[in-house]
């Protein structure tokens, strides 16, 4: 067993039933990809449209692939055929365009809200306000090409590990709320992605159900 898998089953050995996990492959090449496939992961977490695409055409095609990086509208319609769930969605005019390129390949691309949780600046995302005045003014029920299945949040990058907790857990009270409020009537919207190589454990006591782990499967990466 070489490091990759080794790494992979630790991670999932810490993770309880119906939690899953995004393997986040970005920046790593095909054979590392394969080394967890063959240890039996198919969910793979990408940040680069074209570099999600180049992977999605040279690999299985029983790979999931989940893009989990800032979105651009002008990138959409390349990942729009394959994709498998898309995490980073912070707007409306987003989830429009997302909805346009799913139709025209005749298909419904699941969809998480980013929330922005962390204390920096630099990161994207509704705020838990914008997120529910999108949702409340129900325009995006008739984007009958994306279904909303959750939302998705990054924590500040801290070693302050309660702040960390706390941020997971607001997310984890507002999902609940929104759930409640917005999609009583549906099972589709159950998704919580947060948590990577350094707080998942923290994320899954705080109620994910997808975790986003890279560096502590794969190593370190080179750039960010
Ligand atoms: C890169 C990235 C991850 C994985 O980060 P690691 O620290 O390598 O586990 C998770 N989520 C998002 C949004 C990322 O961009």
């Amino acid at each position: 067993m070489c490091s990759i898998q080794r790494n992979l089953k630790e991670v999932l050995n810490d993770l309880p039933s119906g939690v899953r996990l995004v393997a986040v492959s970005k920046f790593h090449p095909n054979e590392a990809i394969m080394q967890a496939y063959e240890a039996g992961q198919r969910i793979f977490g990408e940040s680069k449209v074209q570099e999600m695409t180049e992977k999605q055409e040279a690999l299985p095609k029983d790979i999931e692939w989940h893009f989990i990086g800032h979105l651009q509208t002008n990138k959409i319609k390349y990942m729009a055929p394959y994709v498998a769930m898309i995490h980073g969605v912070d707007s409306y005019k987003l989830l429009a365009e997302i909805n346009k390129q799913a139709a025209k390949c005749g298909r419904t691309i699941p969809c998480l809200l980013q929330l922005h949780i962390a204390q920096e600046e630099t990161k994207f995302g509704f705020s838990f306000d914008e997120c529910t005045a999108m949702l409340a003014s129900g325009e995006w029920k008739s984007l009958t090409h994306v279904s909303l299945c959750g939302l998705m949040g990054m924590a500040s990058n801290t070693d302050d590990m309660q702040q960390v907790r706390q941020e997971f857990h607001s997310l984890h009270e507002y999902f609940l709320q929104t759930r409640e409020h917005f999609f009583s009537d549906s099972s589709t919207f159950r998704e919580l992605s947060m948590g990577m190589s350094h707080d998942y454990p923290l994320a899954i006591q705080e109620g994910a159900t997808l975790v986003r782990v890279g560096s502590k499967i794969f190593g370190e990466r080179l750039y960010i």
